[in-house]
């Protein structure tokens, strides 16, 4: 039987994939609307269905080992569903989790770092589990189950609804169709009173909404900041073009209703590209920057700055990073990624000199008046990128380095940049990643000329959505890779720490879970062969002479691909 599209199967939900959506696969099928011969092991991506769920889903694309549903239906709940608190849930692309439980949420999100980390980054399932600390999660808000209203940033796009009216709300998935919703629970209330006084305004005006289609229309986006220690608002209009009618009208109205207004400017932006915000911002009234305070320092953020979007949470990254880099007061440290500079000034503190790199300038700017602000003299800062500042400075003036931090963007680091550090031998490194996959990657780098990975936490920044940020620390060790190596070795035998993807152990238990198959190392050696992969041992030599050697059976060979795949080694 051809799996194709529109047909429904019965599927059982086993496990959610990274981008929280559900995966079963159909050798546990329960009913085939037209019997289920040949589809074992196929496997069905299901967005919206969780772990537990069985459900009845529409293919929508179907490819040769998996497919793409719809759900129609849930035919059982999983025990870990909740009722989504928001409405729109199910629409939005935002929160994909939202119908999980927070503990389980929580317990995805640790789950789908592990196993980057042993997937992509090659290091064995038991020394993950053994070095990683249990994730942080956030408070629930009141009355809702699950954290909400967290959010110090909201960027909500500007449309026309089909009656005509100005619409703002949210992209419905990957689209430009706008959900309409002024309040979305991630954010502070005051995004609705915001949103109310603009869309009033620009009705009443005649101001148009940019069009993503015609690439016509003023009002692009209304973007939102709000310091949660200060209750100062900024309030910014991606502008179409230079500037809004009676802007001074629409500030009156702004300040006159916004408790906490601060800052109100318009933002330049002609590209019809997806990029938010241009290069000009144009204040209309009030300050240029709001203030946030985090930790016990005071931090001053522009439109275009990176600014963590989940304070609470922001604070416990911070301190844990803090708390992984050991200082004493006596070392040199640098911050690279730095933003506007709040990792740094946190580390100034505890550290003898903090340099902070980063490629935004205005950030740069942001980052050293935090500095004088906060009376930090002993931290530095350097515009540019990471991988050519750092290797610049390392090479021409021979700085050097007792820790090193980096939180790069989710392109994780520049080769250039990890072996720079690796030359410079900090006694520490840690990494804060948004993504664990580069982290995964940068770690294997890392582990690989001569850093140890001593322990790592999970840290729930977007509860309700998939993203998750890590904080890894990696030391020097005392015999470097040596130690590490012998360590590896004698937890696991195999060496699997240091293998290019899975082991063959990891491998055959994939295969085992998902087909009930039992593939051999000779059957997966020969599919590796086959595929260019490198091997150490090769179980295809034969000790006699003339001896046949079995040939993997085709079931088994599309068995191991899938595992391959699986594993991100072809
Ligand atoms: N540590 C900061 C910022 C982290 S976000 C904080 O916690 O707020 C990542 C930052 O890296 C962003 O500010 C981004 O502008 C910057 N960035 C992106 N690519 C870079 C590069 N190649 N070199 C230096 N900085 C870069």
């Amino acid at each position: 039987m051809k799996i194709q599209k529109n047909q429904i199967y019965t599927v059982r939900i086993t496990d959610l994939g990274a981008d929280g959506e559900g995966i079963g696969h159909l050798e546990e099928l329960c009913t085939a609307q037209d019997g289920k011969e040949g589809a074992n092991g196929y496997t069905l991506f299901v967005k919206d269905a969780l772990i537990g769920d069985v459900v009845r889903a529409r293919i929508v694309k179907a490819k040769k080992g998996y497919a793409y549903a719809r759900l129609e239906e849930i035919l059982t709940p999983s025990p870990d569903r909740v009722e989504a608190p928001c409405p729109y849930a199910r629409q939005c692309g935002g929160c994909q989790l939202q119908a999980l439980s927070y503990e389980k949420q929580l317990a995805f999100k640790d789950r789908k770092v592990k196993n980057n980390l042993v997937r992509i980054g090659g290091f064995s399932p038991e020394f993950i589990e053994r070095i990683m600390e249990p994730p942080t999660g956030m408070d629930p808000t009141p009355g809702l189950g699950a954290p909400f209203r967290y959010r110090n940033k909201a960027q909500f796009p500007v449309g026309r609804g089909r009656d005509g009216r100005l619409i703002t709300g949210f992209y419905a998935g990957r689209t430009h169709s706008i959900i309409e919703n002024r309040d979305c629970l991630l954010g502070v209330k005051e995004n609705e009173t915001v949103l109310n006084t603009v869309l009033s305004f620009a009705q009443e005006k005649g101001i148009d909404a940019y069009d993503e289609k015609t690439k016509q229309g003023l009002l692009r986006h209304v973007l939102i900041r709000k310091g949660f220690a200060t209750g100062q608002i900024m309030v910014c209009l991606v502008l179409n073009g230079p500037r809004l009618p009676e802007e001074e009208v629409l500030a009156d109205r702004l300040f006159a209703a916004v408790p906490g207004m601060t800052s109100f400017s318009v933002n330049i932006n002609r590209e019809a590209t997806n990029v938010i915000l241009g290069e000009k911002t144009r204040l209309i009234r009030g300050k240029e920057r709001i203030e946030d305070q985090i930790g016990g320092l005071t931090f001053s953020i522009s439109p275009r700055s990176f600014y963590q979007v989940n304070p609470v949470q922001t604070e416990r990254i911070y301190a844990q990073a803090l708390e992984y880099a050991g200082l004493t007061g006596r070392e040199t440290v640098w911050d690279l990624y730095c933003g506007i500079g709040t990792i740094s000034l946190f580390l100034a503190r505890k550290a003898k000199d903090v340099y902070g790199v980063e490629i935004v300038p205005e950030a740069i700017d942001d980052a050293k008046k935090n500095a004088e602000r906060n009376g930090i003299s002993n931290a530095h800062f350097y515009v540019g990128k990471a991988e050519e500042v750092l290797p610049q400075k390392y090479e021409a003036e021979g700085i050097s380095a007792d820790v090193i931090v980096v939180d790069p963007p989710r392109k994780g680091c520049d080769e250039a940049c990890l072996s720079t550090m690796v030359r410079m031998r900090p006694e520490r490194i840690v990494y804060v990643s948004c993504d664990s996959a580069t982290l995964a990657r940068d770690l294997k780098y890392l582990a690989g000329n001569g850093y140890e990975v001593v322990k790592g936490r999970a840290i729930d920044n977007f509860p309700g959505g998939v993203h998750v940020e890590t904080v890894v620390l990696l030391s020097k060790g005392e015999i470097d890779s040596k130690k590490v190596r012998v360590e590896f070795s004698l937890e696991d035998m195999d060496m699997s720490g240091f293998q290019k993807g899975a082991t063959y152990e990891q491998i055959k238990a994939y295969v085992l879970e998902h087909t009930g198959l039992k593939v051999s190392s000779l059957y997966i050696s020969q599919i590796k062969r086959k595929c260019g992969l490198d091997m150490g041992q090769n179980y295809n030599l034969s000790k006699k002479e003339d001896a046949k050697v079995p040939q993997c059976p085709p079931k088994k060979e599309a068995a191991i691909m899938k595992a391959l795949k699986y594993f991100q080694m072809i």
